[in-house]
């Protein structure tokens, strides 16, 4: 690897960093709530905080922390310098030492653990960069999350430097692109061939475990509630609720026009399913509103299901 590069694993993201809130009840709930979390451990006398928590009493808020160093944003520039202009998450590990129970004070210090080689991948060539943070609670280690970024150059555009020819050139392979830009193709594998059969056939399909009858969605190869692989599906009747949402502002993607709303949708059966709302204009979408099926043709290929909703 480049020896500019591997110079940035052991440097410090962050150092002393310290949590804005003690653990405390309130988030603890709202977490749980928002999780549909309702194990009793989270709540009453001798509470702890969902494991899963671990990194939201590290997170700075629209204020930001200010005990970052520069390591991260050095290297982000050197990488940005270099044509890797793209970013995208890629995962995250958590281990767990202790429990965290409220009243305990959150201290935290974070480390770039290490750059990977130049890695080829379908969005683009880059860098996996995985950043470790340890966190403590009232001073002792009480777990660690590590994450992991591909910065990138995006496959449409080569790093490095170019002639005005080169350029002239690329710019017109982007328009052409981007005039072109399709929205993004579902992998369709074994686990859920049979839910893109049904979309053909302008069905929703929902799995039902063939043991103890749970629904589930998304397609899984196995029930969750008892483990069992047997299962058979019911067609949903297409009624539903806005569970969530957010608007897509940032970042731009060629195949889609943000502002743009995407929705968890509760279907009537009670399985909850990520899709776009349709039908009305995205400041118009509300948590609650009923919503109804419907297959919308996205180009030549795709068809998706999506959930069209109604003002007032
Ligand atoms: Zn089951």
């Amino acid at each position: 690897m480049h020896p500019l590069l591997k110079a940035f694993e052991g440097r410090a993201a962050a150092t002393s960093g310290r949590g804005k809130d003690p653990v405390n009840e309130p988030m603890i709930r709202h977490w749980c709530e928002a999780m549909g979390d309702t194990s009793p451990a989270y709540t009453g006398p001798g509470a702890t905080a969902p494991p899963t928590m671990l990194q939201a009493w590290t997170m700075g808020g629209l204020s930001g922390h200010t005990d970052r160093s520069s390591a991260y944003d050095e290297l982000f520039v050197l990488l940005e310098g270099a044509g890797y202009t793209s970013v995208v998450a890629t995962d995250c590990e958590q281990e767990y030492l202790r429990p965290l129970r409220p009243g305990n004070t959150i201290t935290f210090d974070a480390v770039i653990e290490s750059v990977s080689p130049r890695k080829s991948t379908a969005l683009g060539t880059g860098y996996f960069v995985t950043t470790r943070m340890d966190i403590q609670a009232d001073g002792e280690l009480a777990g660690t999350h590590r994450f992991r970024i591909l910065k990138y150059a995006p496959a449409t555009t080569a790093p490095g430097p170019t002639t005005p020819a080169e350029d002239r050139s690329r710019a017109q392979t982007d328009a052409k692109a981007k005039a072109k830009a399709l929205r993004p193709r579902p992998v369709v594998n074994r686990d859920n061939q049979g839910f893109w059969d049904g979309v053909k056939e302008h069905r929703l399909l929902i799995q039902r475990c063939a043991s103890c009858a749970a629904l589930r969605f998304p397609w899984l190869p196995g029930c969750n509630d008892c483990a069992c692989l047997e299962w058979d599906t019911v067609e949903a009747s297409g009624a539903g609720t806005v569970f969530s949402y957010v608007v897509m502002h940032h970042p731009p993607f060629p195949a889609f026009d943000p502002p743009y709303a995407v929705a968890v949708v509760e279907l009537a059966e009670g399985v909850r399913m990520v899709s776009n709302i349709t039908g009305l204009p995205y400041d118009k979408v509300r948590i609650g509103m009923p919503v109804r099926l419907e297959f919308l043709r996205v180009d030549e290929e795709l068809e998706l299901p999506v959930f069209r909703g109604s003002e007032g």
